[in-house]
Formats: C-alpha cells, structure tokens, sequence
C-alpha cells in the first residue's frame, strides 16, 4: 500500500517516512501534492514544461535560497518538482523517458 507523509510530501511503500522517519501517516489523495524528484535547474525546467504540455499542473520549489544560489551559480542550483498524487504515475513515467536518454548532470 502507498503511504504519505504531509510532512515531507513525499510517497512511499512500508510503514513509516523514509525520509522523516514519521509514522504517523497517512493514504494519499488525489490532490495531495507528492514530491517527484529532485533535479538541476535546467532539467527541473525542462521536466517542467514537459509535464505542463502533458496537462500535469506542476509545483516547482527551489532548493537554495537566493543568497546560496549567487554563490554557487544559478546552474548548480537544484530543485524539486512536485505533482498531485492524481499525477504521479503518469510524471514518473513522462520524467523516466525525458531523462532516459539524457545525461542527468548529476
Ligand atoms: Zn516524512
């Protein structure tokens, strides 16, 4: 059974957070929003677009504040892209095929 947790908005299999550790889960809904993955700038852009034109209303969240990413330089900057739980089968599969052939960068 797919579990979430609200804390780390994150999906999983098993019986607490792998990512917090929390128990206190729960099922998720179709509108809750589930973390998809994490990627460089550039690619979080592009996976961004794609997932639009494929009707996926997506929420993208920049890892670093403005502060780090001047320091390190916007390409390196990292983000996370999230989609409704609605959604997250089809953005894994739209994500795997985008990024198949790709170099990752990471
Ligand atoms: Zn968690």
């Amino acid at each position: 059974m797919i579990l979430y947790c609200e804390k780390c908005q994150f999906t999983f299999e098993g019986k607490q957070c792998p990512s917090c550790g929390r128990k206190k889960v729960r099922e998720p809904l179709p509108d809750d929003l589930c973390f998809l993955c994490e990627k460089q700038i550039t690619w979080g852009e592009m996976l961004q677009e794609t997932l639009k034109n494929n009707g996926i209303p997506v929420i993208i969240k920049k890892r670093m504040g403005i502060g780090m990413a001047l320091k390190v330089g916007p390409l390196l900057e990292r983000v996370k892209i999230y989609v409704p739980f609605s959604c997250l089968q089809d953005s894994r599969i739209i994500a795997n095929e985008l990024f198949s052939e790709a170099d990752e960068g990471d």
